[in-house]
């Protein structure tokens, strides 16, 4: 009897496997078969903005998504240089090669942790309790499922107008974990997603095109990982459509199946197909397209920016028209694909069901998109599923953690396309950055027992050296007149801290922290640039608290909305269908409004069992 069985080793999976082993609780990961470990569908990149920062929170609890990508590293590049702290991020190209041959390394060596190759057709249950999986005739017990399969529930992928039943290129779809949902009386949806064309790298005038070289002096994307001086790091191209390609595609934009009226659900706005971008942006006259090279072992180049639907033969004619690629050979064409997800608002904030206990869901069957998003909803509802028996939960607040924003934007906002991860969803990002992921994370990861002693060590090491940094910009009070220090007129001398106001002091304060010994190259620039968000600090504090408080006042389960007098009709509906644990889940459900807020609390506070 496994504690957690975990269905599909994608990005959601392989998480979710980890974190539940390292948890302590004995896992057994299913994956369709061996390539499908980690495979990557569409990108060949981990991190952007945003989706690194859930990478990070990832990694702290024993994850294996950034660890994984650094050994398979192709190309870094930190993405909002120029901009704050709080929205850089660190995007790593990988080499799709390695990177389901690492995972697999990786999770080999987790203890506690097994793999099995089969395909679930179906789940075993008593009652409302899940009970186990069933593999073809082989039925395996298990107290909790972590259910991850990605685009296979009722996938059909869409090239021109051929339409083929499939969980993604080359792999069957999952139809019959689709009804058991059905026959459940979940509420299940359509979304829909793309890929472009993979070029044959080989048959790319690179002389012709601009190249981007990876940063030097990268950051690794795990707190874990080492620099690795004999890296090998691949140059990406820039190249552009222009007005011939735009005629070709606008032609025929009535034979893909984005425009033709073959697919019902939703695609993502903000990685919208090329069919879309020359229909909706008709007066662009180009549309950049970087090219990164897929593998070291390999000639695929993936072309970032043309997911396609188009068919075959109108893929080859408008790729030709572009710079560079006049010679083009597609190895591998572009697709969308239409699928099954479950709405969020069936989950508890763990991304256990409501309707079956023991049944957790995490990744792109919610709803979302990415392999950022699928690993740190694997992380939670690995952990949660592993804490279930010994009836713990892990809480990932909104207000520390961007698993938190993202699970709590599920559970609380109707979704009208595949939910993508971006800083400004987050109300305290200048609090949540990369940077402090670790610090944010730790006493959960420790309190979980998910990370080495090895690993803690090094955090801890990391923890120290940022406290004495902290401490000494806190207190001293430097020389004004050395290093070019920026002075206020009243002549006052200042902390180092007051002086982190002007940016043109952050040269001199990191010169004079260089003369002692506490001085880290990769921390102290960090911590200056840092100290600037101190001030707003107070506020957020503050809100910390009034959120604990909605928090704490958990809503009875038999809340009748209907009952409570002056509520809109609409916000009634809301309430009745997302359900919210608490009052903070229910203050973020869309269009409920501050004085429906006020309206529920007051007369819960009178008599909640008022409203059974
Ligand atoms: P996946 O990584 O897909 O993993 C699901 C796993 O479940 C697979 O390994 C599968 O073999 C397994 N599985 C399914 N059914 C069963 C079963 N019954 N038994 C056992 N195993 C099973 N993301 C972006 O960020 N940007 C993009 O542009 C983008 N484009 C995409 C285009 C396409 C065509 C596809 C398919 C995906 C795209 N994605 C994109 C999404 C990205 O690939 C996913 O978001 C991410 O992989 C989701 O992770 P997951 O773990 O939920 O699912």
């Amino acid at each position: 009897m496994y504690h957690v069985i975990v269905v599909g080793a994608g990005h959601a999976g392989a998480e979710a496997a980890a974190v539940a082993a390292k948890a302590g609780a004995k896992t057994l990961l299913v994956s369709s078969n061996d390539r499908a470990i980690g495979a990557l569908s569409c990108n060949p990149a981990v991190g952007g903005v945003g989706k690194t920062h859930l990478v990070k929170e990832t990694d702290i609890l024993g994850g294996v998504i950034a660890r994984c990508a650094d050994m398979s590293a192709l190309h870094y590049r930190t993405l909002n240089k120029s901009k704050g702290l709080a929205v850089q991020s660190v995007r790593t190209q990988v080499d799709t090669q390695t990177y389901g041959k690492n995972l697999k390394s990786l999770l080999s060596g987790i203890e506690n942790l097994e793999i099995y190759y089969g395909f679930v057709t179906s789940f075993l249950t008593k009652g409302p309790k899940i009970t186990g999986v069933k593999i073809g005739e082989t039925e395996i017990l298990c107290e909790n499922i972590v259910l991850t399969t990605g685009t296979f529930l009722k996938g059909v992928i869409h090239i021109g107008e051929k339409k083929i039943p499939a969980g993604r290129f080359n792999d069957l779809p999952s139809n019959k974990l689709s009804d058991f949902f059905h026959h459940n009386g979940f509420s299940v949806g359509r979304l829909k997603t793309g890929t472009p064309p993979r070029l044959d790298g080989k048959t790319i005038d690179w002389q012709k095109i601009g190249l981007q070289p990876s940063d030097k002096d990268y950051e690794p994307l795990s707190v874990f990982s080492k620099k690795d001086p004999s890296k090998r790091f691949v140059h990406c191209g820039i190249t552009r459509t222009n007005n011939k390609s735009h005629d070709i595609i606008r032609k025929d934009l009535s034979l893909s199946a984005v425009y033709n009226g073959a697919l019902s659900g939703a695609g993502p706005r903000y990685c919208p197909s090329i069919e879309d971008k020359i229909y909706k942006f008709a007066d662009k006259e180009e549309h950049q397209i970087f090219l990164e090279p897929e593998s070291l072992y390999n000639n695929a180049v993936y072309p970032n920016g043309i997911s396609t639907a188009l068919p075959y033969e109108t893929q080859d004619r408008f790729l030709r028209t572009i710079n560079g690629l006049k010679h083009v050979s597609v190895i591998r064409y572009g697709y969308a694909i239409e699928y099954d997800y479950i709405k969020p608002y069936e989950l508890k904030p763990t991304l256990e069901t409501k309707k079956i206990e023991g049944l957790f869901l995490a990744g792109q069957i919610n709803g979302t998109t990415g392999y950022e998003e699928a690993a740190a909803q694997g992380a939670c509802a690995g952990l949660n599923a592993a804490l279930k028996s010994s009836a713990k939960i892990a809480d990932f607040p909104r207000e520390r953690t961007y698993i938190g924003v993202m699970v709590n934007d599920l559970l609380t906002k109707e979704l009208t396309e595949p939910y993508r991860m971006f800083t400004s969803r987050s109300e305290y990002r200048i609090f949540l950055r990369c940077d402090n992921a670790y610090q944010r994370l730790l006493p959960l990861a420790q309190r979980a027992g998910l990370l080495e002693k090895e690993e803690l060590r090094s955090l801890k090491k990391k923890y120290k050296i940022y406290a004495y940094n902290k401490e000494f910009i806190k207190n001293y009070r430097p020389d004004l007149t050395k290093n070019g220090f920026v002075k206020n007129s009243d002549g006052k001398n200042r902390t180092l801290a007051e002086l982190t106001n002007d940016q043109k002091n952050h040269a001199p304060i990191l010169a004079t922290m260089k003369a002692f010994d506490f001085y880290d190259s990769d921390i102290s620039p960090i911590i200056v640039s840092a100290e600037g968000y101190e001030p707003f600090k107070k506020r957020y504090l503050d809100e910390y608290r009034d959120i604990k408080k909605l928090k704490d006042t958990v809503l009875p389960t038999y809340m009748n909305y209907e009952k409570i007098p002056g509520l809109s009709n609409e916000i009634r509906f809301r309430l009745s269908k997302f359900r919210p644990y608490n009052m903070y889940e229910l203050s973020n459900i869309e269009g409920v409004t501050p004085a429906a807020v006020a309206l529920i609390l007051h007369n819960i506070k009178v008599n909640a069992h008022a409203f059974a």
